[in-house]
C-alpha cells in the first residue's frame, strides 16, 4: 500500500471491530468520513472524546453516566425495593420505553460466557450482591433468553436466592437465542409482566 493511503486503512482498522461492520462496511464508513466537510469530521472525533472523556459508570447500578450516581439511581420517584439486572445499558433505554417499570437497574456489562473466556469475576455481580440490603424485595433477571443470559441468570439466583430476596426471571415471549434489545415495547411489557420465579 503506498504510503498516502495508510491513514485511511487506519481508520478502516478502527471501524472494522464494530458489530456488525466487517472490513467491508468499515471502508465504507472510512470513505464516509472523508467525504464529510472537516468541521463534521471533527465533531465525530469530538463526540467520541467528550463521550468517552465525561461518561463513566453510576457508582450505585453502573449504567453510564456523567455525574457520580445516574439519573434513575437518584430520583425519589423510583422503587426501591425493585432491582431488574440487565446485560448492557442499551437494556435499560429498551426497558424505560415500556414506561411500566418504576423500580431500579443493575448493569452487569456482559453476560457469562465461557467459550470468550468471560467468567463470573468479571461482570458487575460484587456490586449488585453489595446492594442487595433489607430494603431491595425482588430482583428481577432481565438478560436476554440466550444461552448466555440463562446461564448468567440461573448463577446469580443461586448466590441470590440464600439471602432471602425474591429472585424472577422475564417471560418472554420471543424467541430463543433473540435480543432484549430490539424487541418492542408491548413484548417486553408483557415479559415483565409474567415474570416467574426462579
Ligand atoms: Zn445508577
Amino acid at each position: 500500500m503506498p504510503q498516502n493511503v495508510e491513514p485511511l486503512e487506519n481508520l478502516v482498522e478502527q471501524f472494522a471491530p464494530f458489530p456488525g461492520i466487517g472490513r467491508k462496511g468499515a471502508t465504507r464508513m472510512a470513505y464516509e468520513v472523508m467525504a464529510m466537510p472537516d468541521a463534521q469530521a471533527m465533531e465525530l472525533a469530538k463526540a467520541i472524546e467528550h463521550a468517552k472523556k465525561d461518561l463513566h459508570r453510576c457508582r450505585i447500578c453502573q449504567d453510564y453516566t456523567a455525574d457520580e450516581v445516574c439519573r434513575i439511581c437518584a430520583s425519589p420517584k423510583r422503587d426501591r425495593s425493585t432491582i431488574c439486572v440487565v446485560e448492557s445499558p442499551r437494556d435499560i433505554k429498551a426497558i424505560e420505553r415500556t414506561h411500566e417499570y418504576n423500580g431500579l437497574y443493575h448493569v452487569l456489562h456482559g453476560l457469562i460466557s465461557p467459550m470468550d473466556g468471560v467468567g463470573a469475576e468479571q461482570l458487575c455481580f460484587k456490586e449488585l450482591l453489595a446492594r442487595l440490603n433489607d430494603t431491595v424485595k425482588e430482583v428481577i433477571m432481565a438478560t436476554s433468553p440466550t444461552v448466555e443470559g440463562e446461564a448468567t441468570a440461573m448463577y446469580l439466583a443461586k448466590l441470590i436466592k440464600p439471602l432471602g430476596v425474591r429472585t424472577t426471571r422475564l417471560a418472554y415471549g420471543l424467541p430463543v437465542g433473540s435480543s432484549l434489545e430490539y424487541a418492542d415495547e408491548t413484548t417486553l411489557y408483557r415479559a415483565m409482566e409474567g415474570r416467574g420465579e426462579l
